[in-house]
């Protein structure tokens, strides 16, 4: 591979990434994937990795096992040709071109990149949290994704933060739960004004309770999780709150610490397009999918989309410079 020059390179294996690979395999593009190898960040598969059942995705009514779901992605990516290699990338090249790429024993070249390396939901730091999480135990970061299934349905549910995303996760939930403990390290929201009263709404009709000034310093439970022990910050004290699930709502890290300097993002770090709903960066060749460059929707759907949209608008320009 060390000769020759990619038509097209994509970085990252989530959903985004994997469309890309196949759209770009059947636009006869020979794509090479990095897929990651999950040790900086990039994890084969993407953040489904670590969902257990993803009833949201259309076309499967009984809903799917998020790693099942992407083992299908990625035999139907191989099934058109794409090449993958299981390994992160640690260093690229989009100043001069052909663009470099590379990981631990792979230098490639490429005409064109496709950046789909995601974003990483951030974890409290937790032993049990991560061990209840992997196992399907009760911990998410993703109430959109897991809060519909059966062992939530009435039971007492805790989501951590204080952001937009923990009033949108929490309300989602009382649809299913029997009430939503809001816990805070702070006694004033982060969340926007409009969150914020939607909140409050809730918590005036039982359904969401705050619980301020508490950080969750353990998860209790064996195979399944039974509560969070939680610290006052104020006093210290702690004390234990039963719950049947934790969701995570503590904001997201784009991994696009590779680009710095070189692809432009917004303040906290997500890829800017310039030409939405154009997949081009600032650097003419690199495109970008998926949550990388997306905070707002996050969902397999949405990432799945904007790769095939990211794969189009490559074979476009690739096309204009008589590479085909
Ligand atoms: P965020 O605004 O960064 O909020 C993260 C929250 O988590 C903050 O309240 C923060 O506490 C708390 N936190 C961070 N680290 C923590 C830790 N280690 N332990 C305990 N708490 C911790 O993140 P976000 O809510 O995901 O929102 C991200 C962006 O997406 C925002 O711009 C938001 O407006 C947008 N968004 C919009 C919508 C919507 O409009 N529908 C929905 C979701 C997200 P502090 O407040 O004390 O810092």
């Amino acid at each position: 591979m060390a000769d020759q020059v990619e038509k097209v390179v994509i970085i990252g294996s989530g959903p985004a990434g994997l469309t890309a690979c196949i759209y770009a395999a059947r636009a006869a593009l020979q794509p090479l994937c990095f897929e990651g190898y999950n040790a900086g960040g990039l994890i084969p598969g993407g953040q489904l990795m670590f969902t257990t059942e993803v009833e949201n995705y259309p076309g499967f009514p009984d809903g799917v096992d998020g790693p099942k779901m992407m083992k299908a992605f990625r035999k139907q990516a191989e099934r058109f040709g794409t090449r993958l290699i299981t390994q992160d990338v640690y260093e690229v090249d989009f100043r001069n071109r052909p663009f470099t790429i590379k990981s631990d024993d792979h230098t490639v070249r490429a005409h064109a990149v496709i950046v789909a390396t995601g974003a990483r939901a951030n974890w409290l730091g937790l032993p049990n949290e991560k061990r209840l999480a992997e196992s399907g135990g009760g911990v998410s970061a993703c109430a959109v994704c897991d809060g519909a299934l059966p062992a939530f349905r009435n039971q007492d549910l805790v989501v951590v933060g204080g952001g937009d995303s923990a009033i949108e996760e929490g309300s989602y939930l009382t649809k299913f739960a029997r009430k939503v403990y809001l816990v805070h390290r702070r006694d004033q929201l982060r969340a926007s004004k409009a969150m914020q009263e939607r909140f409050f709404k809730l918590v005036e009709h039982g359904k969401m309770e705050p619980v301020w000034n508490a950080t969750i310093v353990d998860v209790l439970g064996e195979q399944t999780i039974s509560g969070v022990r939680l610290k006052d910050v104020r006093t210290g004290e702690q004390r234990d709150l039963p719950c049947r699930g934790l969701f995570l709502a503590i904001g997201h890290t784009p991994n696009t610490e590779l680009f710095k300097g070189v692809l432009d993002t917004d303040d906290k770090g997500y890829l800017k397009l310039p030409n939405p709903p154009g997949t081009r960066t600032n650097v003419e060749g690199v495109f970008a999918a998926g949550d990388v460059a997306d905070h707002v929707y996050r969902q397999a759907v949405t990432a799945a989309g904007t790769g095939c949209m990211a794969a189009i608008d490559a074979e476009r320009w690739l096309a204009g410079r008589g590479i085909e």
